[in-house]
């Protein structure tokens, strides 16, 4: 066949698909690619660039490529022979991740609502709320169970929380809930089962424990402007309570097998990028250590564009990460190692310190679909007794510093001291990247 004609094929063939169509066979078609926009790094009140992570090296040649963050790709030349291609829509969409939601005990007393004889959350993420209803997409870790009040509602060291918790997360803009973590069983089997259950009556979307080998085979994939992400979840254990035997669907432990299989299922499904929600790493860890590297590795290796970390409760760094695949090729992977804890009562040494993870997914007029502009916009959980009531409120930092007026709950020294870690959690968060860049 000769060029021209293939060309020709090609593009019919793209126009004809438009939506819906595999990410696959729009890449392999090799369509003459329309200049590609550069974006600005998010919208609204949002944290100044030094959020911005550094490029990272060339994208993976693979169906789902990563892009660097800005500044994004320089618009490439048309070539002569597309004269007028079809053009496929720009399409993005903004995701927003968190840590560790945890409920320990002081969080129950302050979410009681003697009037209404309730549990009620809400009060927790009001703050967050606006943020987090702006992204079209927000995923957290909920590290708790919701087993139901017969089996008793607990702080550490085994969780279990009002499902009211549930409704909570899904009014703050929550899409979906990742339950693969050391605390999934902490209710053993009948929590994972009600915990799913209380979360489907919420809607809010949830991966990484399961009640059947079937439901375990059907990735979660999310599904927004045109883009489908895949999101998959694993955890390094479950604090030595044995997953009941014959039910290994029940939590989804880090496998690498398990998981490249697990990807492969949601690209076929359609996926356009692959988000996986790694429970790893050391507790009160700033760093990651060298395990989190490797396992990150592996998962890039299996297929992942983007890995959400969660379990040391303190923020760690990001980072780009490209491997190298049995075949040669490099591939490139967004990489934040923890979030943090983004609700908890643990006070001091960064416990109380959470990250947005805010970023684009930018499906190209290539038909390309790519990460971009990753930022992280710190958050402070701020604990006040008043009135004989305990109050756990989650600050997004640059906007609360930003606002035009004080906000009654925090004094001049909560925000002297907002301001200090909101320099120092910038600098913390990009540390590894800038690390790449100077050396
Ligand atoms: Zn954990």
């Amino acid at each position: 066949m000769k060029p021209t004609l293939c060309a020709w094929l090609l593009i019919g063939m793209v126009g004809s698909l438009l939506i819906g169509c595999s990410p696959l066979a729009v890449l392999s078609t090799q369509q003459p690619q329309a200049p590609v926009k550069t974006e600005s790094n998010g919208a609204g009140p949002a944290a100044p660039s030094p959020l911005t992570s550094a490029t990272p090296s060339t994208p993976s040649a693979s169906s789902a490529a990563m892009s660097p963050a800005t500044p994004s790709l320089p618009p490439s030349p048309q070539p002569a022979e597309a004269a007028s291609p079809p053009v496929l829509a720009d399409r993005k969409v903004t995701l927003m991740a968190v840590g560790d939601i945890m409920v320990h005990q002081e969080q129950l007393e302050a979410a009681w609502d003697v009037r209404k004889k309730a549990y009620d959350f809400a009060p927790f993420f009001a703050k967050v709320a606006p943020l987090l209803k702006s992204a079209d997409l927000a995923i957290g870790n909920l590290e708790t169970t919701l087993a139901g009040s017969d089996l008793r509602f607990t702080g550490y060291p085994e969780f279990n929380s009002p499902e009211s918790l549930a409704a909570a997360l899904k009014q703050a803009g929550f899409t979906a809930v990742t339950t693969a973590n050391n605390h999934s069983l902490d209710r053993r089997e009948t929590g994972v089962l009600r915990t799913i259950a209380h979360l489907d009556q919420a809607g809010l979307a949830h991966t990484g424990t399961f009640r059947s080998a079937g439901e375990r085979e059907r990735p979660l994939i999310l599904e927004k402007n045109g883009i489908k992400l895949g999101v998959l979840a694993y955890t390094y254990g479950t604090n030595g309570i044995p997953i009941p035997q014959g039910k290994p669907y029940l939590v989804n432990l880090i496998q690498p097998a398990l998981i490249k299989q697990d990807i492969a299922k949601a690209r076929a499904l359609g996926a356009d990028l692959v988000a996986v929600a790694l429970h790893f790493g050391s507790e009160y860890q700033r760093m990651p250590n060298e395990s989190q590297k490797k396992i990150a590795d592996v998962t890039i290796q299996a297929g992942a564009d983007l890995i959400l970390g969660a379990h040391p409760h303190v923020l760690q760094p990001y980072e780009w990460r490209t491997v190298t695949l049995p075949d040669g090729s490099k591939r490139t992977g967004f990489v934040a190692y923890s979030l943090g804890n983004f609700i908890s009562a643990q006070r001091r040494d960064y416990k109380d310190v959470g990250g947005i993870l805010k970023l684009t997914l930018h499906k190209r007029q290539d038909g390309q679909t790519v990460v971009e502009s990753p930022e992280i916009i710190p958050t402070y959980v701020h604990y006040v007794r008043k009135a004989g009531k305990r109050h756990y409120v989650i600050y997004p930092l640059p906007q609360t510093l930003q606002a035009n007026q004080k906000d009654p709950l925090l004094n001049g020294d909560t925000y002297r001291y907002m301001q200090r870690l909101y320099k120092e959690i910038s600098v913390h968060v990009a540390s590894l990247q800038s690390k790449k860049k100077t050396g």
